[in-house]
């Protein structure tokens, strides 16, 4: 493939759900499109497909950002194949079975702050290393897909996940300052209870449902409003915005 004339955005985790969701639009708007999965081969090639399908550009790069070496193999590959990345969402993220802390493992631990949090630093720093005006880079925005999980600490179910959230918070308020005169802009969105299957790997695949009734909009989000907050922070529309955690939440 050539490389693109178009504005690249490296959307990691993006095989299905909020970066799934984010792929499509972004192509929709007129960027090139690199689609991250750790496993998902099928799932990732189809979302190529129907972007191709529909007129835009996208790729596919398998990668566990957990692993150092795969990061930078994906930025290259996504630099080599697309062009320089001009833009990072970072959405990889897991969580586990629901269970309290007592419960819970040194291993589980190692496992949840391993992709949430080191890899979106990691894949931060492979951005930040490209990007920054200060290397020779042209500048860029990275948006890190943080929770409302952050704020409210999931007791019961996972405080790990929400902790590895409120790193990922403390994160972009840090790096925003570090990078802004390098022009780099690096925001948060925080979801709330979005249907997608990652309730599924906490144990409960209706807990959207179960907790609607608490969120002031009764209802869980779908991923493509999460998508277009992200696609904003992406854009000059947000020129001024940096590091700012914005809950798209329900008002929960
Ligand atoms: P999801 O449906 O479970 O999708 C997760 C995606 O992340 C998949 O594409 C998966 O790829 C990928 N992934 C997981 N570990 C990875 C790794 N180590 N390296 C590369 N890719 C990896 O999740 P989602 O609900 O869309 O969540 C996306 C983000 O939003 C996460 O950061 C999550 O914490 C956050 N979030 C979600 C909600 C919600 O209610 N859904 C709320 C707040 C925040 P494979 O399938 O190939 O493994």
């Amino acid at each position: 493939m050539d490389r693109t004339e178009k504005a690249v955005v490296l959307i990691t985790g993006a095989s299905r759900g909020i970066g799934a969701a984010t792929a499509q639009l972004a192509a929709s708007r007129g960027y090139a499109v690199c689609i991250n999965f750790r496993n998902s081969r099928t799932a990732a090639d189809a979302l190529v497909d129907s972007i191709v399908a529909a007129g835009g550009e996208a790729i596919a790069i398998q990668a566990d950002v957990a692993i150092e070496d795969d990061v930078v193999r994906l930025f290259e590959q996504c630099t080599a194949l697309l062009g320089p990345v001009h833009a990072l969402v970072n959405n990889a993220g897991v969580l586990e079975v629901q269970s309290p802390l007592a419960t819970m493992d040194a291993a589980r631990l190692q496992r949840v702050f391993a992709t949430n949090v080191f890899g979106t630093m990691l894949c931060a720093r492979e951005a930040v290393r490209r990007m920054s005006t200060s290397s020779g880079g042209n500048g860029g925005v990275i948006v890190n897909v943080s929770s409302a999980a952050s704020r409210i600490g999931s007791p019961g179910e996972y405080v790990d996940y929400a902790a590895s959230k409120g790193a990922i918070d403390s994160f972009t308020l840090g790096l925003s300052k570090e990078v802004g005169s390098q022009g780099i802009r690096v925001n948060a969105v925080r979801p709330g209870f979005i249907l997608t299957d990652i309730h599924a790997s906490g144990g409960e695949p209706g807990r959207v449902d179960r907790i609607k009734g608490s969120i002031p909009l009764q209802r869980g989000g779908d991923p493509q409003e999460v998508a277009k907050a992200i696609l904003w922070l992406l854009s000059p529309e947000s020129s001024y915005t940096t590091g700012a955690l914005l809950d798209v939440s329900g008002g929960r």
